[in-house]
């Protein structure tokens, strides 16, 4: 049997899109196909339409269409074909869906490869402009069919009617957009224009009334714009800048809250470097993530040393440094253990962690991680410092450690970068995702094992903090 399945001649099967396709008219959506390379593709309209793919490399295909038609299309290579669609074209009223899970994940693109955008509220209504498979597309974002109730809801009409702001002395500030209804909102924030708009799409705004604190200094100025397609609410921030928000949904309203700093007078993002002097960890709270743990071993080099032991090891030493200069740490764990439990999804393990830091009102969190790259030839000759951060306020804490650290263990290469973690997704204080080298290059592995490997990189992480901080906190 095995012999005849390996004689039968090989034959690329031919794959289009999968499940259903909803369209508005005049919409163009690519469609992409694998089948027999050299051999062409076409798809069928229901009206017997001829529309030819373009071949690419690798036996891919593709087409843009446009001008599509209600039913299912053919897609067809020699002898093979295969269904698209159904497509239905939505024409009239929108259809609507219901967001049934709390803070559903929302996405920039129909797949989970796609960046995440802000949650979406449980209980909101969509108006649906397009399907893909098990996606379905709603203002800025697509989300999965598996977290809404398809059906024929009211449509939502929120309006903006006014705004209430409130601040305590320490710097916290609460701002409650009075919507009625919730929205899918979306936060950009922008600390080198000390700026921060939240979108609200689908929102309108009726006469909207603005209350100011007594003292606004977090919050200096309120600007209101919308288009056809929302409604929008741009702050302008004071000094202190972005240290990190929460936004939730507490009907009828929207209420968006900013992290006081740490200190009156501190700054995010920082001044320009050399200010301050003293002891800037004095009283901050910080939470040190050692990564993976328990069940989850992380990366291996190729010598057997496990990532989750050098990232509990590096934590630990860390925490030292930084109780010494005056701070408070939480520490996500501090055995080789899992945070949630061991059975539970990585998902739910990786919230645990950012919940104890937010439970704990830490003012940073800093996961610590070792590289490994999956291609292990390539993995072989990696090396360098990366530190990864996503929300914009959180940059200039990644900036602040790369050299330090890489300085601190001799390493040559050190970069900056922005990626979609779930631990550096949050938004409510300054998140980072260190990579302290790569340990799958055996060179790094055999460093990594020396004595003073850990106290080193420890130090250089609690320069790099020291630096973000006395910045922060100015002349
Ligand atoms: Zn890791």
């Amino acid at each position: 049997m095995l012999v005849l399945l390996l004689l039968a001649p090989l034959r690329a099967e031919l794959k289009g899109p999968e499940g259903e396709l909803w369209v508005r008219p005049g919409e163009v959506v690519p469609i992409q196909a694998t089948g027999a390379p050299g051999e062409p593709m076409k798809l069928v309209a229901p009206d017997g339409q001829v529309i030819p793919l373009v071949e690419g490399p690798a036996g891919r295909f593709s087409v843009e269409v446009n001008g599509w038609r209600n039913g299912s299309y053919r897609l067809q290579q020699g002898q093979q074909h295969t269904t698209v669609g159904p497509v239905r074209v939505l024409s009239g009223r929108l259809p609507t869906a219901r967001v049934t899970r709390a803070n559903a994940i929302y996405r920039s693109g129909p797949g989970e490869e796609y960046d995440r955008l802000d949650p979406l509220p449980a209980g909101l209504t969509l108006g649906l402009e397009a399907r893909q498979h098990d996606w379905l597309r709603s203002g800025p974002g697509w989300v999965a069919l598996k977290d809404v109730q398809l059906g024929s809801f009211p449509p939502s009409r929120p309006r903006l009617t006014n705004i209430r702001m409130s601040e305590s002395p320490e710097g916290r500030a609460v701002l409650r957009l009075r919507l009625g209804e919730p929205v899918a909102c979306q936060v950009d924030s922008r600390p080198e224009q000390g700026e921060l708009t939240v979108r609200l799409p689908g929102a309108g705004l009726t006469m909207v009334e603005v209350a100011y604190g007594p003292e606004p200094r977090r919050v200096r100025a309120v600007q209101l714009a919308s288009t056809p397609e929302e409604a929008r609410v741009r702050l302008t921030l004071g000094p202190e800048g972005n240290w990190g928000y929460q936004v939730r949904w507490e009907a009828p309203d929207l209420v968006l809250d900013l992290t006081p700093p740490p200190h009156r007078g501190w700054s995010n993002p920082p001044r320009p470097a050399g200010a301050g002097t003293g002891r800037p960890l004095v009283g901050l709270v910080i939470a040190l993530d050692a990564g993976h743990g328990g069940s989850d071993s992380g990366a291996v080099g190729l010598n057997g040393t496990c990532e989750k032991d050098l990232n509990l090891a590096l934590a630990l030493a860390l925490k030292q440094e930084l109780e010494r200069e005056g701070a408070r740490v939480i520490m996500t764990r501090e055995t080789d253990r899992d945070v949630a439990d061991p059975e539970a999804p990585a998902e739910e393990e990786l919230a645990a962690r950012v919940r104890l830091a937010e439970e704990g009102g830490a003012n940073l969190f800093v996961s610590l991680h070792h590289n490994a790259m999956a291609d292990v030839e390539k993995g072989r000759k990696a090396h360098g410092v990366h530190i990864y951060s996503y929300r914009p306020h959180s940059r200039a804490l990644a900036e602040a450690l790369a050299h330090p650290l890489a300085a601190a263990i001799g390493e040559s290469e050190w970069m900056a970068l922005w990626r979609s973690f779930h631990v550096t997704r949050q938004s409510s204080m300054p998140a980072v995702l260190v990579e302290a080298n790569f340990l799958s290059n055996p060179e790094v592995e055999a460093r990594m094992g020396r004595e003073d490997y850990i106290p080193q990189a420890a130090r250089g992480l609690k320069d790099g903090l020291e630096a973000f901080l006395r910045a922060a906190a100015g002349p």
